[in-house]
């Protein structure tokens, strides 16, 4: 093969993190079930295992592939679950510091950035994905208030750290990314994409002008749901000793064995996302006509607000989308529990649908409609799955008209 021919992402997930191409080496990356290390000399912390928490070799081929998909120079970093990668970004900022977070946004990204504001760590400052304009001026604010420049920024202690999900979860809004990152840059301000409804499939944060890129591997990912599994991806050195010092010291690891399943799941991630993108697509046409439906969220739709800005910036539309039903919370339960093949539950990126009316969780904001329920759709048969949400949708009794929430 020569230099010049870059693998496609469809060849890098099944190819890349293999064990080495020797005579006997086995194909598929082995477990390491053990603790520790035999050693008895100095301990060169870079280069030695030494104790299975520093190191664990069933880590390596999920950080190179995950690296060779986001388009990264440095290996990726695995994390004990989608959040303890999340921590080990938020946890940088020094006191002082600010937190710019979107108002919709994975809940326990915020609820971990308000506990650090609550120790009096920083400054939680909630930003509009939807206004761009307002963001930059949040963002122009933050950095200036901390006399913040481009040039010498303190990537061990970042001052200012932007978080950003794009699409969120769960209103799929989407940032502009194309504008928002190379402001950062300019400000100083260190900028952490969730990727984890896109998957480096549908869109590469880093290659846009992203610091950090981190994934709940629980979802697309691994894609079985039978994994709980975090990795974060840099291409700045010191980010990525910062955060796997964070890994380490706060004991943040993938057990072994979830490594091995969430590689096994990535060698059919661009399968199954495709699958689930194009179910997705049509189910949210079809949706967009049914009578019990007020409104469909999903980017993929020529009438959704974010649709012109997904097409700039991403390669799909993704597997989630959200429907608000013309119906109160209690009808739209009703309407879930009618379903035969769709798995109520939460969580996404797997490969059976699941369906949820978000409010059921008392922590989601009350800017989210009650009667909203967010679809991850799976690799199933389209018909199957429209005909079970139809049948399911029309046993539900419409909401009078100011009983909708
Ligand atoms: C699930 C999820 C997380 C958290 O990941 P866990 O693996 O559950 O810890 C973070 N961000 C987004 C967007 C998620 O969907």
């Amino acid at each position: 093969m020569t230099e010049s021919h870059k693998l496609h992402a469809e060849t890098l997930v099944v190819s890349q993190g293999r064990p080495a191409h020797e005579h006997d080496a086995p194909v598929n990356t082995p477990i390491y079930m053990t603790s520790t290390f035999r050693g008895a000399k100095t301990v060169d912390t870079l280069n030695d295992k030494v104790y299975a928490r520093f190191h664990n070799p069933s880590w390596d081929d999920l950080e190179e592939v995950i690296a060779s998909l986001e388009e990264a120079e440095l290996p990726g970093l695995t994390f004990a679950s989608g959040m303890a990668a999340v921590a080990a970004v938020e946890d940088l900022v020094p006191v002082g510091s600010a937190i710019l977070i979107p108002r919709h946004t994975y809940m326990a990204s915020i609820s971990l950035a308000q506990k650090l504001e609550r120790r009096g760590v920083c400054e939680v400052i909630r930003y509009d994905l939807d206004d761009t304009e307002g963001t930059l001026a949040a963002m122009e604010a933050a950095a200036s208030a901390r006399s913040l420049s481009g040039e010498n920024i303190d990537y061990r202690a970042p001052k200012v750290l932007m978080w950003i999900e794009s699409p969120t979860n769960p209103m799929l809004e989407i940032a502009d990314l194309t504008v928002l990152l190379p402001a950062a840059q300019k400000l100083g301000i260190v900028t952490a994409v969730d990727n984890t409804f896109s998957t480096p499939l549908v869109q590469k944060p880093l290659n846009l002008g992203a610091d950090i890129v981190v994934h709940s591997a629980t979802k697309f990912i691994a894609g079985h749901s039978d994994v709980v599994m975090g990795l974060a991806v840099t291409n700045n050195p010191v980010l990525r000793a910062a955060m796997l010092e964070h890994r380490t010291v706060n004991g943040a690891i993938a057990g072994p064995f979830e490594a091995f399943l969430a590689l096994r799941g990535v060698r059919t991630l661009a399968l199954r996302v495709q699958r689930s993108m194009a179910n997705a697509q049509e189910l949210a046409e079809r949706l967009q006509e049914h009578p019990m439906v007020r409104e469909v969220r999903y980017p993929g739709l020529p009438a959704d607000p974010f649709h012109k800005r997904a097409v700039a910036q991403m390669d799909g539309f993704g597997a989630v989308l959200c429907v608000v039903l013309d119906a109160d919370a209690a009808g739209t339960d009703a309407m879930v529990n009618q379903l035969q093949l769709w798995t109520p539950a939460t969580s996404l990126g797997g490969v059976e649908s699941l369906i949820e009316r978000r409010r059921r969780h008392l922590a989601e904001p009350d800017s989210i409609p009650e009667s909203l329920l967010r679809l991850s759709v799976g690799i199933e048969n389209v018909e199957d799955l429209y005909r079970d949400l139809d049948q399911a949708m029309r046993s539900v009794p419409k909401a009078s008209k100011d009983s909708i929430g």
